[in-house]
């Protein structure tokens, strides 16, 4: 599973070879470890005039221990993050209000340091403040793509109200829990401003929840349950019987619970609503991580091939969705989180039963968004990339390589950076985050 050239990128040999032949040198992400402060550096905060977001986003960005400049530091100090609110720029002329802060400072930002750029929901806006808001898009992506040193840009879009509502995407987005997320662009409060609660430890967001993760045995499931337990949830770990000896030894690392079950038998979806009303008074978090592959060209796909994959990772959760909702088992302030794939973006060769699946997904967040708000809960996905699993591991070597040099950030992503952005979706202040799709794919070509 190991990434060998990056790890032969930091040997004695390697530091010498690797600039000399101009190879790709991709550098170590800087990740998320308890007590860290969240940036290595302050953060630089700038707007176009008539912004509505710079006294709640300072204000947020200094709750979370970072320290806030509003003009440019002397000397050449390296910045941790640059943030500017766009939200002004209400004509495609004031564009050039990017060009202004960010020109003389882009340099400055440090290795894992950040960008975002803060506007509002173009669908919300009209005329010309609407086509200015969606050029952002092109900006950010493009800084993503120039940046080095595992720095990243993002584009939140934040509708008028939900001012006070983004503050769990910008402590997810300005910290290394965020490490693999790159030219990503969210909206927060596009489906409506619902209350958010206050966050009495942002350590342990989920303290007194509940969390139902499926096929938590191994591989990106596993790093689900680890994460989710560790901001305080009690997890239960869903897996087929098969998976059982793995799926008790990962349940109880974190003092969780262990659930056999294959969620695409008929009486899944009742079982395991029984379960979660009876032993837990309902589910506060349901990740629909349990996924499958089986990979042929479409002329040798197999019709139970076919079936399989569409059952697994599309219809099971659809059935188990309906029925929490039905029943009332998902909780107030609820979330419903999905695991699609670049390949239901983009399509992959040998992966059509996939990609309808992983595209099914997205469109289980598009219907679902709306009819989530109303029943005060919330649905989104991640879309991960090129992740370092065993999955992974099993792909020819020519593609392996190319999905992990062909991104921003030169590598792989690890189980645990789709399980940070699942955390962040699931904290009960990101209330107002629904249907969204982020990627977690260091922004890669592939699927693009
Ligand atoms: P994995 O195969 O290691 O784990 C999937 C788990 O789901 C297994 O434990 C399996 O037993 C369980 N599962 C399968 N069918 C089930 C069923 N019917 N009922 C209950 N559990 C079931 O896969 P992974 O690499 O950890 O992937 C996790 C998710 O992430 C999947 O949805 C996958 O499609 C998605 N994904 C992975 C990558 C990657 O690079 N690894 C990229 C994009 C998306």
């Amino acid at each position: 599973m190991a990434d060998r050239y990056q790890q032969f990128t930091k040997t004695p040999i390697g530091k010498f070879v690797v600039p000399r032949l101009g190879l790709p040198n991709p550098p170590v992400l800087r990740r998320y470890r308890p007590g860290q402060p969240p940036l290595d550096g302050p953060a630089l905060f700038g707007g176009a005039p008539g912004g509505r977001l710079g006294k709640a986003v300072t204000t947020q960005l200094a709750a979370a221990g970072i320290t806030v400049l509003t003009e440019p530091a002397g000397g050449d100090e390296r910045y941790g993050a640059l943030v500017f609110d766009a939200t002004g720029i209400t004509d495609p002329a004031q564009l050039r209000e990017m060009y202004l802060f960010f020109h003389p400072v882009i340099r400055r930002v440090g290795s894992g340091g950040r960008v975002v750029v803060l506007g509002t929901p173009p669908e919300l806006a009209d005329g010309r403040e609407r086509i200015a808001q969606r050029a952002l898009e092109g900006f950010t992506r493009s800084v993503g793509k120039e940046l080095k040193r595992g720095a990243t840009a993002q584009l939140v879009y934040v509708a008028a109200g939900a001012e006070e509502a983004a503050e769990s995407t910008l402590r997810f987005l300005l910290s290394a829990k965020s490490a693999f997320v790159d030219g990503q662009v969210i909206r927060v409060g596009a489906t409506g401003t619902p209350a958010v609660p206050a966050i009495e430890n942002w350590d342990k967001p989920l303290d007194g929840k509940v969390a139902l993760v499926t096929g938590a045995s191994r591989g990106i499931g596993a790093a689900i349950a680890r994460v989710l337990a560790r901001d305080g949830a009690h997890v239960v770990g869903l897996d087929i019987p098969a998976q059982g000896g793995d799926l008790s030894a990962v349940a109880n690392e974190i003092g969780g619970s262990a659930l056999q079950l294959d969620i695409t038998a008929a009486d899944a979806p009742d079982k395991l609503a029984a379960y979660l009303a009876e032993r837990h008074g309902g589910v506060d978090v349901v990740v629909h991580n349990a996924g499958i592959t089986r990979d042929k060209t479409l002329g040798n796909l197999t019709e139970g091939a076919w079936d399989a994959v569409l059952t697994v990772n599309l219809v099971a959760q659809l059935a188990v969705n309906d029925k929490l909702l039905a029943e009332k088992v998902l909780r107030d302030n609820g979330r419903i989180i999905g695991v699609s794939s670049i390949a239901g973006i983009a399509g992959n060769v040998g992966q059509t039963n996939y990609g309808t699946s992983k595209a099914g997904v997205i469109g289980m967040v598009a219907d679902g968004a709306p009819k989530l708000a109303e029943y005060g809960a919330t649905i989104n996905a991640v879309a991960p990339g090129f992740i370092e699993t065993q999955m992974t591991a099993a792909v020819p070597l020519f593609i392996r390589e190319a999905g992990r040099r062909l991104s921003s950030l030169g590598q792989g992503g690890l189980p645990v950076d789709v399980a940070e952005t699942i955390a962040w979706y699931a904290n009960p202040a990101s209330a107002a985050v629904n249907g969204n799709v982020v990627r977690v794919c260091g922004q890669a070509l592939l699927g693009a």
